[in-house]
Protein backbone atom coordinates (compact mmCIF):
# COMPACT_ATOMS: atom_id res chain seq x y z
CA UNK A 1 0.00 0.00 0.00
CA UNK A 2 1.37 3.53 -1.22
CA UNK A 3 0.34 5.74 1.88
CA UNK A 4 -0.38 9.51 1.38
CA UNK A 5 -0.38 12.27 4.44
CA UNK A 6 -0.08 15.50 6.16
CA UNK A 7 -2.21 18.37 6.62
CA UNK A 8 -5.57 19.63 4.85
CA UNK A 9 -3.53 23.04 4.04
CA UNK A 10 0.01 23.76 4.73
CA UNK A 11 -0.46 26.60 7.52
CA UNK A 12 3.09 27.69 7.87
CA UNK A 13 6.68 26.96 7.71
CA UNK A 14 6.46 25.59 11.33
CA UNK A 15 3.31 23.59 11.29
CA UNK A 16 3.95 21.58 7.65
CA UNK A 17 7.97 20.92 8.79
CA UNK A 18 6.63 19.18 12.14
CA UNK A 19 4.06 17.16 10.22
CA UNK A 20 6.84 16.19 7.51
CA UNK A 21 9.23 14.64 10.35
CA UNK A 22 6.44 12.52 11.47
CA UNK A 23 5.21 11.04 7.82
CA UNK A 24 9.21 10.77 7.62
CA UNK A 25 9.23 8.58 9.92
CA UNK A 26 7.63 5.63 7.85
CA UNK A 27 9.49 4.67 5.06
CA UNK A 28 7.63 5.52 1.51
CA UNK A 29 5.21 8.10 3.01
CA UNK A 30 4.52 10.63 0.74
CA UNK A 31 4.21 13.67 2.29
CA UNK A 32 0.91 16.09 1.00
CA UNK A 33 -0.58 19.29 1.74
CA UNK A 34 -2.62 21.96 0.14
CA UNK A 35 -1.00 25.61 -0.86
CA UNK A 36 -4.63 26.65 -2.29
CA UNK A 37 -7.49 25.79 -1.06
CA UNK A 38 -10.91 26.28 -1.80
CA UNK A 39 -13.90 26.48 0.60
CA UNK A 40 -17.92 26.50 0.52
CA UNK A 41 -18.19 30.14 1.81
CA UNK A 42 -16.09 33.25 2.26
CA UNK A 43 -17.25 33.14 6.34
CA UNK A 44 -15.81 30.00 8.09
CA UNK A 45 -16.74 30.27 12.08
CA UNK A 46 -17.18 33.36 12.06
CA UNK A 47 -13.89 34.54 9.89
CA UNK A 48 -12.51 34.94 6.94
CA UNK A 49 -12.01 31.60 4.80
CA UNK A 50 -8.38 30.42 4.52
CA UNK A 51 -7.30 30.24 1.01
CA UNK A 52 -3.79 28.41 1.71
CA UNK A 53 -0.33 30.19 0.79
CA UNK A 54 -0.24 30.30 -2.29
CA UNK A 55 3.08 30.08 -4.18
CA UNK A 56 4.78 29.98 -0.42
CA UNK A 57 3.21 26.61 0.15
CA UNK A 58 4.91 25.33 -2.94
CA UNK A 59 8.04 26.61 -1.61
CA UNK A 60 7.21 24.98 1.69
CA UNK A 61 7.20 21.58 -0.28
CA UNK A 62 9.88 22.13 -1.84
CA UNK A 63 12.05 22.53 1.51
CA UNK A 64 10.32 19.54 2.89
CA UNK A 65 11.97 17.28 -0.13
CA UNK A 66 15.18 19.00 0.73
CA UNK A 67 14.88 18.45 4.53
CA UNK A 68 13.55 15.22 4.90
CA UNK A 69 14.48 13.80 1.48
CA UNK A 70 10.66 12.54 1.24
CA UNK A 71 8.42 12.87 -2.01
CA UNK A 72 5.25 15.49 -1.89
CA UNK A 73 2.00 16.26 -3.67
CA UNK A 74 -0.19 19.15 -3.81
CA UNK A 75 -3.45 20.19 -5.46
CA UNK A 76 -3.45 22.55 -8.31
CA UNK A 77 -6.52 23.82 -9.62
CA UNK A 78 -5.12 25.92 -12.53
CA UNK A 79 -2.56 25.77 -15.37
CA UNK A 80 -0.74 28.73 -13.59
CA UNK A 81 -0.52 26.82 -10.50
CA UNK A 82 0.68 23.85 -12.52
CA UNK A 83 3.57 25.76 -14.01
CA UNK A 84 4.48 27.05 -10.64
CA UNK A 85 3.87 23.62 -9.25
CA UNK A 86 6.12 22.11 -11.66
CA UNK A 87 8.79 25.06 -10.94
CA UNK A 88 9.17 23.73 -7.54
CA UNK A 89 9.40 20.13 -7.91
CA UNK A 90 6.25 18.70 -6.48
CA UNK A 91 6.16 14.98 -7.24
CA UNK A 92 2.62 14.29 -7.68
CA UNK A 93 -0.53 16.88 -8.61
CA UNK A 94 -3.54 16.57 -7.13
CA UNK A 95 -6.53 16.95 -9.08
CA UNK A 96 -9.00 18.09 -6.33
CA UNK A 97 -12.74 16.83 -6.77
CA UNK A 98 -14.42 19.78 -7.61
CA UNK A 99 -11.89 20.34 -10.45
CA UNK A 100 -12.41 17.03 -12.11
CA UNK A 101 -13.83 18.52 -15.13
CA UNK A 102 -11.37 21.90 -14.83
CA UNK A 103 -10.86 20.97 -18.67
CA UNK A 104 -8.24 23.49 -19.42
CA UNK A 105 -6.31 21.97 -16.62
CA UNK A 106 -6.99 18.29 -17.32
CA UNK A 107 -5.54 18.80 -21.13
CA UNK A 108 -2.52 20.67 -19.40
CA UNK A 109 -1.91 18.11 -17.16
CA UNK A 110 -1.84 15.20 -19.80
CA UNK A 111 0.77 16.94 -21.41
CA UNK A 112 2.89 16.32 -18.16
CA UNK A 113 5.18 13.29 -17.29
CA UNK A 114 4.65 13.65 -13.65
CA UNK A 115 2.09 11.36 -11.56
CA UNK A 116 -1.24 13.12 -11.45
CA UNK A 117 -3.95 12.38 -8.42
CA UNK A 118 -7.30 12.27 -9.95
CA UNK A 119 -9.74 12.95 -7.80
CA UNK A 120 -13.32 11.74 -8.16
CA UNK A 121 -15.60 14.63 -8.30
CA UNK A 122 -18.22 15.07 -5.54
CA UNK A 123 -20.91 14.12 -7.87
CA UNK A 124 -19.28 12.73 -10.68
CA UNK A 125 -19.82 8.87 -11.65
CA UNK A 126 -17.61 6.14 -12.06
CA UNK A 127 -17.62 6.19 -15.88
CA UNK A 128 -17.38 10.16 -16.16
CA UNK A 129 -14.24 9.49 -13.34
CA UNK A 130 -12.75 6.88 -16.18
CA UNK A 131 -13.14 9.44 -18.83
CA UNK A 132 -11.03 12.16 -17.07
CA UNK A 133 -8.50 9.05 -16.98
CA UNK A 134 -8.54 8.59 -20.42
CA UNK A 135 -8.14 12.74 -21.08
CA UNK A 136 -5.43 12.87 -19.05
CA UNK A 137 -3.51 9.26 -20.60
CA UNK A 138 -4.45 10.68 -23.91
CA UNK A 139 -1.29 12.90 -24.56
CA UNK A 140 1.18 10.21 -23.32
CA UNK A 141 0.75 10.38 -19.71
CA UNK A 142 0.65 7.16 -18.35
CA UNK A 143 0.74 7.77 -14.70
CA UNK A 144 -2.74 8.37 -13.17
CA UNK A 145 -3.76 7.64 -10.29
CA UNK A 146 -7.40 7.53 -9.00
CA UNK A 147 -8.68 8.63 -5.50
CA UNK A 148 -12.19 7.73 -4.39
CA UNK A 149 -12.99 10.53 -1.68
CA UNK A 150 -16.32 9.90 -1.36
CA UNK A 151 -19.20 11.31 -2.93
CA UNK A 152 -22.19 13.46 -1.78
CA UNK A 153 -24.97 11.46 -0.18
CA UNK A 154 -28.37 12.47 1.31
CA UNK A 155 -26.78 10.76 4.69
CA UNK A 156 -24.68 13.09 6.86
CA UNK A 157 -25.62 11.41 9.91
CA UNK A 158 -22.80 12.51 12.83
CA UNK A 159 -21.02 14.80 10.25
CA UNK A 160 -19.93 12.40 8.04
CA UNK A 161 -19.45 14.25 4.94
CA UNK A 162 -19.08 12.23 1.67
CA UNK A 163 -19.57 8.81 1.65
CA UNK A 164 -16.45 6.32 0.81
CA UNK A 165 -17.52 4.45 -2.12
CA UNK A 166 -15.51 1.37 -1.40
CA UNK A 167 -17.87 -0.43 -4.23
CA UNK A 168 -16.11 1.86 -6.68
CA UNK A 169 -12.69 0.96 -6.00
CA UNK A 170 -13.82 -2.93 -6.32
CA UNK A 171 -15.65 -1.75 -9.98
CA UNK A 172 -12.72 -0.27 -11.05
CA UNK A 173 -9.84 -2.86 -10.28
CA UNK A 174 -12.47 -5.63 -11.10
CA UNK A 175 -12.61 -4.04 -14.83
CA UNK A 176 -9.22 -2.62 -15.05
CA UNK A 177 -6.58 -4.16 -13.09
CA UNK A 178 -3.68 -2.21 -13.85
CA UNK A 179 -5.82 0.92 -12.36
CA UNK A 180 -4.04 2.39 -9.59
CA UNK A 181 -7.20 2.97 -7.39
CA UNK A 182 -6.22 4.92 -4.05
CA UNK A 183 -9.42 6.17 -1.07
CA UNK A 184 -8.82 9.09 0.75
CA UNK A 185 -10.40 8.32 4.30
CA UNK A 186 -10.54 11.63 5.52
CA UNK A 187 -12.87 13.56 2.77
CA UNK A 188 -14.48 10.08 2.46
CA UNK A 189 -15.37 9.78 6.42
CA UNK A 190 -15.52 13.39 7.67
CA UNK A 191 -15.01 11.73 10.88
CA UNK A 192 -11.06 10.91 11.62
CA UNK A 193 -12.33 7.95 14.26
CA UNK A 194 -13.79 6.50 10.79
CA UNK A 195 -10.21 7.14 8.44
CA UNK A 196 -9.15 3.63 10.17
CA UNK A 197 -12.16 1.17 9.58
CA UNK A 198 -12.35 2.62 6.29
CA UNK A 199 -8.84 2.53 5.18
CA UNK A 200 -9.29 -1.35 6.18
CA UNK A 201 -12.22 -1.63 3.74
CA UNK A 202 -10.82 0.25 1.54
CA UNK A 203 -7.67 -2.32 1.39
CA UNK A 204 -10.61 -4.96 1.35
CA UNK A 205 -11.88 -3.40 -1.85
CA UNK A 206 -8.74 -3.71 -3.69
CA UNK A 207 -7.48 -0.30 -3.21
CA UNK A 208 -3.49 0.49 -3.99
CA UNK A 209 -3.38 2.85 -1.51
CA UNK A 210 -4.62 5.72 1.38
CA UNK A 211 -4.82 9.26 1.42
CA UNK A 212 -5.33 10.51 5.08
CA UNK A 213 -4.97 14.16 6.70
CA UNK A 214 -2.60 14.27 9.37
CA UNK A 215 -2.16 16.82 11.68
CA UNK A 216 -0.26 17.37 15.74
CA UNK A 217 -3.04 19.17 16.61
CA UNK A 218 -6.72 18.11 14.37
CA UNK A 219 -8.94 20.55 16.15
CA UNK A 220 -6.25 23.61 15.58
CA UNK A 221 -6.65 23.20 11.29
CA UNK A 222 -8.03 26.23 9.49
CA UNK A 223 -9.66 23.37 7.45
CA UNK A 224 -10.83 20.05 7.28
CA UNK A 225 -9.60 19.59 11.35
CA UNK A 226 -12.42 17.40 11.98
CA UNK A 227 -11.62 14.16 9.32
CA UNK A 228 -7.92 14.74 10.26
CA UNK A 229 -5.90 11.85 12.31
CA UNK A 230 -3.52 12.40 15.51
CA UNK A 231 -0.18 11.30 14.90
CA UNK A 232 -1.54 7.87 17.20
CA UNK A 233 -4.34 7.58 14.85
CA UNK A 234 -1.56 7.57 11.84
CA UNK A 235 0.36 5.36 13.66
CA UNK A 236 -2.05 2.80 14.29
CA UNK A 237 -3.37 3.15 10.50
CA UNK A 238 0.29 2.50 9.25
CA UNK A 239 0.10 -0.77 11.32
CA UNK A 240 -3.01 -1.88 10.07
CA UNK A 241 -2.80 -1.57 6.39
C1 LIG B 1 -7.88 17.96 -0.13
O1 LIG B 1 -7.29 16.92 -0.47
O2 LIG B 1 -7.58 18.64 0.86
C2 LIG B 1 -9.08 18.35 -0.91
C3 LIG B 1 -9.46 19.61 -1.01
O3 LIG B 1 -9.71 17.30 -1.41
P1 LIG B 1 -11.01 17.21 -2.37
O4 LIG B 1 -10.63 17.87 -3.63
O5 LIG B 1 -11.19 15.72 -2.49
O6 LIG B 1 -12.15 17.88 -1.65
MN1 LIG C 1 -8.95 18.70 3.01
Amino acid sequence: MQIWAGPCAIESEKQAMQIAKEVARYEGVIFRGGAYKGQNRPIVKGKPCFWGLGEEGLQILHRIKQVFGIQVSTEVQSVEQLKLALDYGIDYLQVGARHMQNFPLIRALSYVQRPIILKRGLGNTVDEWLGIAEHLRANGNKDVIMCERGVSSFDRTNDTRWRLDCLAIAEIKYQYPHYKVIADVSHGTGRRELALPMAKAAKGAGADGIMVELHYDPDSSPTDGRQTVNFDQFKQIMESV
